[in-house]
């Protein structure tokens, strides 16, 4: 489905850039959502603009990825990192430099799609002084987060309200997942329209390189049983989970087992905090000569090490969806993750990996283990795990149901293929 012309939609994720590097503090699926779907929705014809806070002097104020398709950073608060749960007294500076914005290039979004809670708010806040669609994505539920951690920061209680409010309020909500739209519907409101559309990934990026091929690259032995995480270095992550569960394996006198656990982080900051914690288990149960942190993996390398492993971990304690499972799938790596959020709706036990119930070390070593004893069925879940992707989460598809939904909210909106189904008038 294209567009006949190019209709200007305004992406907004105050806390997420859709520029950043990714694989960093606060870095994460959100950032690489926004950016693709960004991308994908330009190619069908739409005139995207994705707007982020400034978070640093060298940032550039705009970034043109392509004819139709920009990142805008507003200034909202200092010039610099400032953590998701301090933004919040920002939003008002940022909405001000989003309408003089639009009042400087001479036009209004009649869309915007919003990313997180806190641009949830910002977009409720647009729609009260211009006439707006807004379709919101939440990438976390606060109701589902802060039953999963001990502590609860002191936002909390208005991020709840917010997150009910848009629920109820918006002209749609994304759930990423039929697990998020459940937890929509028990944890926060049954109120407010609701529409399915999952994450996707690139199935071209992912799945182009070969075992052997990849493991030559990255100088990793041929005989090695990779076990590997990619993600942030944040508890929620379950990485302890993880090096518990490689531990308690069956095969270490077996086997050349090897643990690599890929993710960036910085000194003093959250991420590197959790890191060091990582490495001091690391360290407590023996497993230096056995466990590789080779820092954020950039895309140049991310395609191979998914490549290169037998089987990916997701171990979290919770996860909406979990960009990491697809990707992981998409090269043909089968996936043993948590049996929560969106995990249970990507992987298909049995078919694509293994769930196995999330803090639980035994049954992370027990399904780490049948999958990395049998590579024939490991490429089996390999094969189907990627045959699973490309039906149901390639970004293309998302953009085409995205695409969908923005047309059916926005009546003025023509595509060709509504074209080609009208009956044609002969004069
Ligand atoms: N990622 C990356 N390099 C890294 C670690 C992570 O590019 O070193 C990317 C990963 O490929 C995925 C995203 O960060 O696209 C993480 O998304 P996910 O939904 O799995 O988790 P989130 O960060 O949203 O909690």
């Amino acid at each position: 489905m294209l567009l006949t012309k190019k209709h200007r939609i305004a992406l907004i994720s105050v806390d997420g850039d859709p520029a950043a590097e990714i694989g960093q503090e606060e870095a994460g699926g959100q950032n690489v959502y926004v950016r693709q779907i960004g991308y994908a929705l330009a190619q069908k014809g739409w005139q995207v603009d994705m707007f982020t806070r400034l978070s640093s002097p060298e940032q550039a104020a705009i970034i043109q990825h392509g004819t139709n398709c920009r990142t805008i950073r507003l200034k909202a608060g200092p010039i610099e990192f400032i953590g998701r749960d301090s933004l919040l007294d920002y939003l008002p500076e940022f909405i001000a430099e989003f309408q003089s914005f639009q009042q400087n290039q001479g036009f209004q979004y009649s869309l915007v799609h919003t990313h997180y809670w806190l641009s949830s708010w910002v977009g409720m806040e647009l729609k009260k002084r211009q006439p707006l669609i807004q379709v919101h994505t939440y990438h976390s539920l606060g109701a589902v987060k802060y039953s999963t951690v001990s502590d609860v920061p002191a936002i909390a209680s208005i991020r709840l309200a917010v997150e009910k409010n848009c629920l109820e309020c918006v002209d749609r909500v994304v759930a990423t997942s039929p697990q998020e739209q459940e937890h929509m519907r028990k944890l926060v409101s049954s109120l407010g329209r609701i529409e399915v559309i999952p994450c996707g990934t690139d199935i071209e990026k992912f799945g182009s390189v070969e075992r052997s091929q990849a493991r030559q690259t990255l100088g990793i032995a041929p005989d090695a049983k990779v076990v590997l995480y990619v993600g942030r270095f944040d508890k929620r992550k379950g990485i302890e989970t993880l090096v518990r569960a490689f531990a308690k394996s069956s095969l270490h006198s077996v086997a050349n087992l090897q643990l690599i656990i890929g993710g960036g982080s910085r000194p003093g900051y959250s991420d590197g905090i959790e890191r060091d914690r990582i490495s001091g288990i690391v360290s407590e149960l023996g497993l230096e000569n056995y466990t590789a942190f080779p820092g954020r993996l950039d895309e140049a390398v991310l395609p191979l090490y998914y490549a290169a492993a037998d089987v990916c971990v997701v171990p979290s304690h919770y996860e909406p969806f979990g960009l990491v499972a697809i990707e992981a799938m998409a090269s043909r790596t089968p996936v043993v993750a948590s049996d929560v959020g969106g995990l249970r709706f990507t992987v298909v036990p049995e078919v694509t990996g293994l769930l196995a119930p999330p803090k639980d070390e035994d049954a992370f070593a027990l399904a780490i283990d049948r999958i990395l004893i049998n590579p024939e069925w490991r490429d089996r879940l390999g094969e189907a795990g990627r045959q699973r992707v490309e039906i149901a989460f390639s970004w293309q598809s998302v953009a085409s149901r995205l695409t969908h939904l923005y047309t059916h909210l926005l009546p003025e909106v023509v595509t060709t293929q509504e074209q080609e189904r009208k009956p044609q008038v002969v004069a």
